[in-house]
């Protein structure tokens, strides 16, 4: 099937303009630029097989890249898997997507690496690509890692979900001399992380605090991310390694990144995520162990920085951590038991725009991380190029509910916002995957490659 998407506003490359774009075989064939106040020229005649989509008041973008997923899959798959979130990604207009390593097994052989896109090949509706973890005993796997197939290889700096820690110090100063490709980083220093816990436990015993979801900046605090963080980068620098600090949620952290070098010479980037521009401290007592994630959520003051950020260069792509729970997981009792993360990628399109115009979302969200990880033709909006392409609605009126979630756990932290966005049409390598509210799932989506 051919695609005619006519009279689209399309945002690109900093540009906002009225065209009509053909998609053939897969690709962006012909972008044909409206003519102001003209006639319009997407009139031709076209072969059966191409559909015409009147796309007028709509905008249309690049597929969003999400570099910062975690499916579950294998192993976790009661909460998530590769087919359910690769659909909740469609339905949020994300058309490629990277996973992390810490599913069951953890992704830390070349084996294990290729089964899951063997389990991708077959399952996801979204285009791919995985991270290789780093262990503190797996660097001769690491080094065999292909840069032109592979994504990036996971660093947890500071233990999260799945206990990854490297912590041994000849590991890391042998990963970041020897990683063959981009190494993406969770930064949380775990002794510091470790005082503050005991330090929590002690108060609570004592009645002087309440260990409920507002503890958790007390536990993970700025201090754990910046020196954890400051010496990623350090060690990066030192060693001429390729560092991406993932989900930066502080003010303080901003410091140690630059603005004044292009993205693609950038030897040092950064990565925050939706939910550290929307919610804050003051959301813990609303939402409760719902928002509680690694990194915390932190202060307002953060927040508003981490949206300048955002304006100033400093931050370089928007990822979403997609991490399903179940919510019965989420909703313990327990501090200690209740577990770190939360579904988000069907929701990012929605959230960013209400917080940033079009241009700067279509930048963070597209072609950035097209750029950092010199991905072949895709998160732009050019001939010849993949046509992974999503259709906007900027002037609808809803509000997300738990009950249109399409994420395996059912259950959205953005339940009860109110956003004036939608996802009409994704668009996947050229196939509408899809169309208002309706999946067309007869094809699946491609293994990315790296132009590296
Ligand atoms: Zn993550």
């Amino acid at each position: 099937m051919n695609y005619y998407i006519k009279n689209a506003t399309l945002v690109n490359e900093g540009q906002t303009f009225v065209a009509s774009v053909f998609v053939s075989d897969g690709k962006i064939a012909k972008i044909i630029r409206e003519k102001e106040d003209g006639p319009s020229t997407g009139s031709g005649t076209f072969a059966p097989s191409t559909q015409v989509i009147d796309a007028t008041g709509k905008y249309l973008i690049p597929g969003i890249i999400d570099e910062h997923v975690h499916f579950r899959e294998p192993g976790l798959t009661h909460k998530a898997d590769i087919y359910t979130e690769s659909r909740a990604a469609v339905a949020g207009g994300v058309t490629s997507f990277m996973d992390m390593p810490n599913t069951v097994p953890q992704t830390t052989t070349q084996e294990l690496l290729q089964q899951k896109f063997d389990l991708a090949a077959e399952k996801s509706l979204a285009n791919y690509s995985f991270y290789l973890g780093a262990t503190n005993d797996n660097l001769d796997e690491i080094v065999k890692t292909d840069p032109k197939q592979v994504c990036g290889i996971k660093l947890f700096m500071g233990s999260s979900t799945g206990n990854m820690l490297v912590d041994k110090n000849e590991v890391l100063v042998r990963l970041f001399r020897e990683s063959p490709c981009l190494i993406a980083a969770h930064c949380e220093d775990e002794q510091t992380i470790h005082e503050n816990t005991v330090c929590c436990k002690d108060l609570a015993s004592k009645g002087e605090v309440i260990l409920d979801a507002s503890i958790h900046p007390f536990v993970r605090t700025m201090e754990a991310c910046y020196r954890s963080s400051s010496k990623a980068i350090d060690m990066a620098e030192k060693f001429g390694a390729r560092l991406h600090v993932l989900h930066i949620s502080t003010q303080k952290e901003l410091s140690l990144f630059r603005n004044d070098i292009p993205l693609k010479d950038k030897k040092i980037t950064s990565e925050t995520c939706p939910h550290y521009l929307w919610f804050d401290n003051h959301d813990y007592e609303g939402k409760g162990f719902a928002i509680k994630c690694n990194p915390a959520i932190k202060s307002h003051r953060d927040k508003e920085a981490l949206l300048q950020a955002l304006h100033d260069g400093l931050i370089d792509t928007i990822g979403t951590d997609h991490a399903p729970h179940l919510l019965e997981e989420k909703m313990t009792d327990d501090y200690f038991t209740s577990k770190s993360g939360f579904p988000s990628i069907q929701h990012s399109l929605e959230i960013m725009a209400e917080l940033v115009d079009m241009p700067l979302l279509v930048q963070l969200m597209c072609h950035n991380p097209a750029i950092l990880y010199q991905i072949d033709r895709r998160g732009f909006i050019r001939e010849g190029y993949h046509a992974d392409l999503v259709l906007v609605d900027l002037n609808a009126n809803g509000c997300i509910s738990n009950v249109n979630e399409y994420s395996k756990c059912g259950w959205s932290p953005y339940d009860g916002i109110q956003v004036h966005s939608k996802v009409t049409h994704t668009f996947v390598n050229g196939n509408l995957v899809f169309e208002n509210g309706i999946f067309h799932e007869e094809e699946r989506g491609v293994r990315l490659c790296f132009n590296r």
